[in-house]
């Protein structure tokens, strides 16, 4: 479909209800013909939240002392995986603060080779994401032959003076390094995964009206982009007076989710935890309004709360068993079917690659 620049701002500052339910089911139906109506899983894994970076609006950046540091062992970070395996999720993200260490690097090399020997209850393995930021074109290449598929990094923001308000100017956070990495995961074969912060201080329609088509530029595989959510050890806090609404941040997001679903049919677009934090109903929203991944969050209870990129994440107990968190029977009445068992790659790549696998 082809939406321009300008219809892409006004569809983004509609605010009247009835209009964007009628947007939503557009989407939804975009979806529902091009992908089918079902929700893939991805068992999400936090694996650590020590990073290198420093990002402006983000929990886990360098300088937050406040934050209680944790690296999962390789036997911890197994067990989530097997208990995705067991619950029939067949697909993994291994996300983490960003490190460049050689430790670190054999770390998920080995990882990804003891999950490839993990095996599903259909006797298949599992698909594995990783998002663990920028690292060097070899590293992305070392660890696609070791076993990841996909790859998950997001570009923030696709106007590179609002991405640089958002980053520190130390060297280290650089706007084209960070478009260079996404090029480079797609040298390397991956499925490759971006997205945006939503209701950014200083982002308007505009602004997200440009990283809509910058996706499609790209020819993303997959989105995951969600709501910024303020955290008050981080410098972008000052600027919260500067914030939408929390529920209009929630209605931006769903209104980015319906219109990339409407410029990108055959993607996969993730219902983010973000989604979930605003409104307990955000992911099935999101759902509802042409997303068809969700990614229940795997991390052990202990070290969770240690994991805040932003505040008011919720609990443990609440999301790794999808059956005892509510999502399970909310999509069943939702009469949405769970793609257990399946990978549920990207058909965007598929096509693109012209062998679909799983
Ligand atoms: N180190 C990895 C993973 C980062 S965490 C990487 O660089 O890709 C995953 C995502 O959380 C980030 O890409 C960012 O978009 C999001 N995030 C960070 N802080 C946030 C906040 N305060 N509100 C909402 N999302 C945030």
């Amino acid at each position: 479909m082809s939406l321009g620049r300008q219809e892409l701002i006004e569809l983004l500052g509609e605010r009247d209800a009835c209009t964007l339910e009628k947007l939503y089911a557009r989407a939804y139906k975009v979806k529902v013909d091009n992908v089918g109506p079902e929700v893939y899983l991805r068992g999400l894994v936090e694996i650590s939240n020590i990073c290198r970076k420093n990002c402006l609006y983000c929990g886990i950046r360098r300088d937050n002392a406040s934050a209680g540091r944790y690296e999962l062992s390789v036997g911890e970070v197994l067990e989530a995986v097997r208990f995705a395996a067991r619950s029939g999720y067949a697909s993994v993200v291994l996300q983490g603060g960003e490190r460049t260490d050689s430790a670190f690097i054999s770390k998920i090399s080995f990882l990804l080779e003891e999950i490839s020997r993990i095996k599903c209850p259909d006797g298949g393995t599992l698909g594995v994401t990783l998002s663990l930021g920028e690292q060097a074109e070899e590293v992305y290449r070392e660890w696609r032959a070791a076993g990841a598929r996909r790859y998950l990094l997001r570009i923030e923001s696709s106007t590179r003076e609002l991405y640089e308000k958002i980053h520190p100017r130390d060297g280290l956070h650089s706007f084209g390094a960070r478009m260079e990495a996404l090029h480079a995961l797609r040298r390397c074969g991956y499925q490759v995964g971006t997205g945006v912060m939503i209701g950014l201080p200083f982002q308007n329609e505009a602004h997200l009206a440009d990283d809509l088509l910058f996706f499609k530029e790209l020819d993303i595989d997959m989105c995951g982009m969600g709501p910024y959510i303020e955290h008050s050890m981080t410098p972008l806090y000052a600027f919260r007076s500067l914030l939408r609404p929390a529920p209009e941040r929630l209605e931006l997001s769903l209104k980015m989710v319906a219109l990339l679903r409407m410029l990108m049919p055959d993607i996969n677009i993730a219902a983010t935890t973000a989604m979930q934090t605003l409104d307990p109903k955000g992911r099935e929203k999101a759902i509802l309004a042409g997303a068809n991944v969700v990614m229940p969050n795997l991390t052990l209870s202990e070290v969770r709360k240690d994991y805040q990129i932003y505040q008011g994440k919720p609990g443990i107990e609440e999301d790794a068993a999808i059956t005892s968190s509510g999502l399970e029977k909310a999509l069943e009445d939702m009469k949405i079917p769970i793609g257990f068992n399946r990978w549920g790659d990207s058909l965007h790549y598929g096509k693109r690659n012209q062998s679909s696998d799983s």
